[in-house]
């Protein structure tokens, strides 16, 4: 029930504004950007509002680093909505390896993901893909594709409380879990690649989101950490051959130290308050 509430609120404020939208990549979507906005903003209030189930970190410098490394992301002329919101928050909890992102940019990042990760470069892989996910609005896609464009219509027209009752019901237990399509998670892979390849500079290796998926395959079942991110953003053996099979492509090299930073990220790996 308590989650019930939860995402009812915000469902409320952002049908009131719902227009229908094709979004860029064909898929359909009722919710225009302003929504998405809209909806990751109130989504955030309430995040902030149930420390138990989401301990916000305090440790800004930590937040810094790692708002730092998605602002080089959105450096990226392959990001296209640079006008969302991609604030990170981390979340103190080093039994959760995931992050998640919220329609509009929000980005929130589990401290048991830094400790995870091996190098900086993996860390920009996977934020990269968090930031995929909402600037090409999957969240609120996923939303149309599961409730129809006549149900969210009738709602925002016709005020049906019954129907937004039921709808905002099986939000919470879609939209909570942030289960993307595996479409999705092809997409987000091979954006989070190409905008790491074109950042200015290019910082870092931009396939190295690559250990960050072979190495949760191979603590499959031997701990219970990995759950949620098999319920969000499985890995698999599929998604680590494409991003193989980008590196190949673009004829990278292999990495360097500098650009997967493994050295310098030593000191992140043990933070976290
Ligand atoms: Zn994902």
């Amino acid at each position: 029930m308590k989650e019930r509430t939860f995402w009812h609120g915000f469902l409320v404020v952002v049908l009131l504004n719902a227009s229908i939208y094709i979004g860029c990549s064909g898929g359909l979507n009722v919710f225009s950007k302003a929504d998405d906005i809209a909806l990751g903003q109130q989504v955030k209030a309430e995040i902030a509002k149930h420390p138990q189930e989401y301990p916000i970190s305090r440790d800004e410098s930590l937040r810094s680093y790692v708002q730092g490394i998605a602002n080089r992301i959105l450096t990226s002329p392959v990001i296209e909505n640079k006008d969302f919101r991609y604030e990170v928050t981390i979340i103190n909890d080093d039994q959760t390896v995931n992050a998640f992102t919220l329609p509009g940019g929000p980005i929130y990042v589990y401290t048991g993901l830094i400790k995870f990760v091996d190098n900086e470069a993996t860390l920009a892989g996977v934020i990269g893909h968090e930031i995929t996910h909402a600037d090409h609005r999957h969240s609120t896609e996923q939303m149309t594709k599961a409730y129809g464009v006549s149900t969210l219509t009738s709602i925002v027209l016709g005020n049906n409380a019954g129907t937004l009752a039921q709808v905002a019901a099986s939000i919470a237990g879609n939209l909570a879990m942030l289960r993307f399509s595996r479409n999705d998670e092809r997409d987000a892979d091979a954006t989070s690649f190409h905008a790491l390849n074109s950042i200015p500079g290019r910082p870092w290796y931009p396939a190295a989101i690559r250990y960050f998926m072979e190495k949760s395959l191979a603590k499959t079942g031997k701990t219970s950490n990995l759950e949620r991110l098999f319920l969000t953003h499985p890995p698999s053996e599929e998604r680590l051959a494409a991003i193989d099979k980008l590196a190949r492509e673009a004829g990278l090299p292999a990495p360097t130290e500098s650009a997967l930073n493994s050295t310098g990220y030593v000191r992140y790996k043990a933070t976290g308050r």
